[in-house]
């Protein structure tokens, strides 16, 4: 078993520009416009930072953050809202651009997952694993309660004509307004493949470890949400890490295979009862709520035997039980500060009990995207979280500092030796194991630990790095 983990989290954004007098911008052209800065600053639009982490632009209008591969679940909360905070200063950016340039509309950048025509986009976690441990057993195990965990950490969706139709068999009552769990479980259709995006599965196999390939694999998850509240992703990467330790443990686990994951997934996001039942491969039926039951209780067991592994083992494990009986007794009071879903939900019926008509009605439709609008000042995840209507698990300084330094890990060597390299003005090339600097092309240097946080070579290179006078002036971050 892992006795340390590396974890990273990569975040698609959805852009859109809303323009006041002129005409529209597609959303490819915002996110030119939105990169323009980084293109003029690094000539490129997939670069990575002084912090480790990794900023690109796709073909398409998605841009995403990788955060930098962390080893504590803190340092990873930190990282992946640190992502948020670099994204809304490059959108600030855009926006004095497009002022210049005669521009009076608005650019919004979402941490979510569907955007107004139904396209779904990803929020991926990487789990690191040894490789020595058997993968298809592990992903077999592990399915099921990635299956069902959307109960408790999913980001909540309304759907205003009711829930979609699925294989011809009814979600919940047709076109009545509805509220789902999962903004992602709508759109994954397979248990586990090399794809990401045709059969989009729940677990991409593709085996890229960024890592010595001969001690590690990487656990590339793809169905969960993104998640706006900082709870809601410590017991999503914190609960799915205590399940994989049981199964790297061989602590033993209930065989949960599901026969039908694509229909699970939905027949669970669209039933807030989490009691709705679904089939196993054995024939049986379960319900959300009584595997996640099983897990929360196996976990308790496994930490009441083996001790906490980390300090925030105890408070998974709590927000882990209050979120399933939040959804056991249909009262969310005891997680809406925490869990993204039950946090809109409040918010949303609140505004229903004072005269919105429903879950379609526009207010509420443009509220629930709005929660994950970016903006400090504007999104609604922010202004509640400034109205203390959020507990939060870091702190704005630990935000701050993760935007420009890198975690404890292998992060820590990339990240100065690209601070170095701009400082000096020296070209350089890096990815998630090498560095070099362009002009030394036979010098790459390979870093195939990622729990290392030191590399005399590297060291060597930035010292030298340092004796150099810059002469071209670059910007300390974007
Ligand atoms: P795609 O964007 O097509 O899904 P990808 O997942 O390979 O490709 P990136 O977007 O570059 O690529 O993201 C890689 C993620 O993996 C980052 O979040 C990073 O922190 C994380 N990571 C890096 N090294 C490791 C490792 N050894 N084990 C687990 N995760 C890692
Ligand atoms: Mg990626
Ligand atoms: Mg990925």
């Amino acid at each position: 078993m892992m006795e340390r983990r590396i974890f990273g989290v990569e975040t698609e954004f959805g852009i859109r520009y809303i323009p006041r007098g002129l005409g529209p911008l597609a959303p490819e052209e915002a996110a030119r416009k939105l990169f323009k800065p980084v293109v003029d600053s690094w000539r490129s639009t997939n670069i990575f930072l002084p912090n480790g982490g990794r900023l690109y632009l796709d073909v398409g209008s998605h841009p995403e953050y990788a955060t930098a591969e962390t080893a504590t679940l803190r340092d990873l909360l930190a990282h992946d809202k640190a992502g948020e905070y670099l994204f809304n200063d490059l959108v600030n950016q855009a926006q004095d651009n497009l002022e210049a340039e005669g521009f009076d509309g608005r650019i919004f950048l979402f941490k979510n997952n569907v955007d107004s025509a139904g396209n779904s986009f990803g929020s991926h976690e990487n789990y690191m694993l040894e490789r020595k441990v058997e993968f298809s057993r592990l992903v077999r195990s592990l399915i099921p309660f990635l299956i069902t965990r959307q109960i408790m950490v999913g980001a909540g969706k309304t759907h205003p004509s009711g829930p979609p139709e699925w294989s011809g068999r009814p979600l919940g009552p047709q076109n009545e307004p509805s509220f789902s769990f999962s903004q992602r479980a709508d759109h994954i259709w397979e248990g586990s493949s090399t794809a990401t995006t045709r059969a989009r599965p729940l677990i991409n196999t593709r085996d890229e470890p960024h890592a010595d390939a001969s001690l590690y694999r990487r656990l590339h998850v793809i169905n969960g949400d993104s998640n706006m509240s900082q709870a809601t992703t410590m017991l999503k990467v914190g609960a799915t890490d205590l399940v994989l330790r049981m199964l790297e443990d061989y602590y033993p686990l209930a065989d949960f295979e599901i026969r039908d994951a694509a229909t699970a997934l939905r027949v669970i996001s669209h039933d807030l009862t989490g009691s709705a039942r679904f089939s196993l491969a054995d024939g049986s039926e379960r319900s959300a709520v009584e595997m996640q039951r099983h897990y929360h209780a196996a976990a308790c067991q496994y930490v009441e035997a083996k001790g906490p592994h980390h300090e925030d083992v105890p408070y998974i494990l709590d927000l882990w039980d209050r979120a399933l009986t939040a959804i056991e007794t249909g009262d969310s009071s005891g997680i809406d500060t925490e869990i993204d879903w039950a946090i809109k939900k409040k918010l949303l019926d609140a505004y229903i009990s004072r005269g919105a008509s429903g879950y379609d009605d526009p207010k509420i439709q443009q509220l629930d995207l709005a929660y994950h609008d970016i903006d400090p000042d504007r999104g609604i995840y922010n202004v509640l979280n400034r109205k203390g209507l959020i507990k939060t698990v870091i702190s704005e300084s630990e935000i701050d500092r993760a935007a420009i330094e890198p975690p404890a890990t292998r992060a820590r060597i990339r990240g100065s030796f690209i601070s170095a390299a701009r400082a000096a003005g020296e070209p350089f090339t890096v990815d998630w194991v090498h560095l070099k600097l362009n002009s030394r092309p036979q010098l790459s240097v390979m870093c195939k630990d990622p729990f290392a946080v030191e590399n005399a070579e590297v060291a060597s290179l930035i010292e030298e790095l340092q004796q150099k006078k810059s002469t071209v002036w670059a910007p300390p971050f974007i």
